[in-house]
């Protein structure tokens, strides 16, 4: 596979795992998580699926399209390491949906920094919210979700948080 092949399937899967999760979000109520603004290709997809949910979004740095920056009081600049974990006083509630978007080449690096991110993102998701991420990332309590038709198994992740056991799944 070229690497433009490999970079239309992995936008591709963006795309389709987001559609996807907002859709099994109806039900939750809170805010969304970008994590990874970058260009903010995915932030702007986002707002478009999810018009009434307020977007918090996380990096290192504001490089984005100038169509795609978020509101200052929406914008959390830093580390996402340490942005996640001071973000429950930051957002208004747990978060129905998030995407995690921070990969580069470095397999090992990517997969250290997914570990890390895991827990802080398990704190910040409401009960039934889904985790939609680049790299594979688990937590007590989440479980794998099937990703949508088209998605290779590896290519991008779903995962969903604990419900309460009377809420749809
Ligand atoms: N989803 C975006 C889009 O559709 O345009 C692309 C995200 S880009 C691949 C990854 C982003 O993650 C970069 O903007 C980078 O600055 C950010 N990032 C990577 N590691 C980070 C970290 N430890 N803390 C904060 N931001 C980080």
């Amino acid at each position: 596979m070229s690497r433009l092949d490999s970079a239309i399937r992995r936008l591709e899967a963006q795309r389709a795992c987001l559609d996807c999760a907002a859709g099994l979000v109806g039900a939750v109520e809170g805010p969304v998580l970008e994590v990874g603004l970058g260009n903010g290709r995915t932030y702007d997809h986002l707002r478009g699926l999810l018009p009434d949910r307020p977007i918090y979004v996380f990096d290192r740095r504001l490089a984005a399209h100038p169509g795609c920056v978020p509101d200052p009081e929406f914008f959390v600049e830093g580390d996402v390491r340490e942005t996640l974990a001071a973000a429950p006083a930051r957002l208004p509630g747990p978060a129905a949906l998030a995407h995690c978007d921070v990969g580069t080449g470095d397999a090992a690096a990517n997969a250290a920094l997914a570990a890390a991110i895991a827990p802080l993102l398990a704190r910040l998701m409401a009960p039934g919210g889904v985790v939609v991420s680049d790299q594979r990332m688990e937590a007590p309590g989440w479980r794998e979700l099937a990703l949508p038709g088209g998605v290779a198994p590896g290519r991008y992740y779903m995962r969903r948080s604990a419900a309460p056991a009377s809420a749809p799944r």
